[in-house]
């Protein structure tokens, strides 16, 4: 069987590694349930990094301040003991159940999860690139168009496009420069400010004067195309002068940002109310056996979108998906404090033969 078809059998997929999804794996561990985390983004931490890495969040219980990155850093390292395995940069597309109960999902990039439990962390949807609309400028995606990072090589000798005015533009921009493969590079936004900390601003400063990136503003009207088969030659732009320009490329990298997208999970057969999934508060739990929403994504009475109100939840569905696998046993609650067994998960006390 090959990688991409491989099946992956867990008690537990969690879909989403925001901060709730990566907690959620923490109680996991410690309820003893082996499980794997699914995200579309590349890195883990949802919100906290794609929307405010570097901002400080102060109501963490016990953090008087961190940033949305520390936060996340010390989610991950608190799961270290549990060598959760993370899939990044795929999203979840289906959700079936089976004749045995359990549920068979798949990702776009081919892996296969075969699951007793699915903990749906997955807040308000997965973070794709915001696409550039432009009749006809889809059919150029791979070749020309490209909303992920490609490898530099393929950027060599060519006129390199970026468009966007956050950050991510920015260092993207920069690093092509510094590379010095492209035969130009332009940063194209449609106004001519950017919100940039002080060091980036300073570097876009230098680059531009020195001629190492060039700056167009314009907001792009149409596509120019050339030559059989027919390649992506140009866009025009609106200027801010209320004017029409011509910008060259060979290649267009569009930054505009994340847009979160609930995407594959409306075609689950889930129910849900505006978007959400409701669940039973006291254990997070949808109405699909096995299947609990934690965190952003779901809804109950007096819900709060807060990291703090996820991690609660979380910690209730760990132990009914507990109770869920092992109906047999008796749930005892134990504190990290004390409990010989849950130091032993935590690796701060030796494994017992
Ligand atoms: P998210 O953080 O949204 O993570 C969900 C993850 O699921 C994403 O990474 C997404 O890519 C992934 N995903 C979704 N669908 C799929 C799929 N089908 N396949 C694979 N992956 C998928 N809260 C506080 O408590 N305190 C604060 O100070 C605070 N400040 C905030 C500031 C800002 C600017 C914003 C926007 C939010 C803030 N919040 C704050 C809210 C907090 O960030 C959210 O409550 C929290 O991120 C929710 O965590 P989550 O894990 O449920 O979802």
């Amino acid at each position: 069987m090959s990688a991409a078809t491989a099946l992956i059998e867990t008690d537990a997929l969690i879909v989403g590694a925001g901060p709730v999804g990566l907690f959620q794996a923490f109680q996991l561990g410690l309820q003893e349930v082996s499980c794997q985390i699914v995200d579309a983004l590349p890195c883990a931490g949802g919100q906290c990094v794609a929307l405010y890495a570097d901002k400080p969040i102060y109501d963490i219980p016990g953090i008087p301040v961190c940033s949305g990155r520390e936060l996340v850093g010390r989610l991950q390292q608190q799961i270290e003991p549990f060598r959760v395995p993370l899939h990044l940069g795929q999203q979840v597309e289906t959700l079936q159940r089976q004749a045995d109960g359990r549920w068979l999902l798949a990702t776009d990039r081919g892996l296969r999860f075969l699951a007793h439990t699915v903990f749906i962390a997955a807040g308000v949807g997965a973070f794709v690139p915001r696409r550039l609309a432009l009749p006809g400028l889809d059919a150029h995606e791979g070749e020309q168009v490209h909303y992920h990072d490609i490898d530099p090589e393929r950027l060599s000798g060519q006129h390199v496009v970026v468009m966007g005015g956050d950050e991510v533009a920015v260092e993207t921009a920069l690093r092509l420069a510094d590379q010095r493969q492209c035969a130009s590079v332009t940063l194209l936004h449609r106004i001519d400010k950017f919100r940039l900390d002080p060091g980036l601003d300073q570097a876009l400063q230098t680059a531009l004067a020195s001629g190492a990136v060039r700056l167009r503003v314009g907001q792009p009207l149409e596509i120019e195309t050339g030559g059989a088969p027919a390649r992506l030659a140009a866009l025009q732009l609106a200027t801010l002068a209320e004017s029409t320009e011509r910008l060259a490329l060979d290649q267009l990298l569009p930054r505009l940002g994340l847009s979160p997208k609930l995407g594959p999970i409306a075609d689950w057969g889930l129910a849900l109310e505006r978007k959400l999934l409701p669940v039973d508060p006291a254990t997070s739990a949808t109405a699909e056996p096995g299947i609990y929403a934690v965190g952003d994504i779901n809804h109950y009475p007096g819900k709060r979108k807060l990291i703090l109100c996820g991690f609660h939840e979380a910690t209730l569905a760990a132990f009914a998906a507990a109770a869920y696998l092992r109906p047999e046993q008796r749930q005892l609650l134990q504190y990290t404090t004390t409990s010989p067994r849950l130091h032993e998960l935590l690796g701060v006390a030796p494994r017992r033969p």
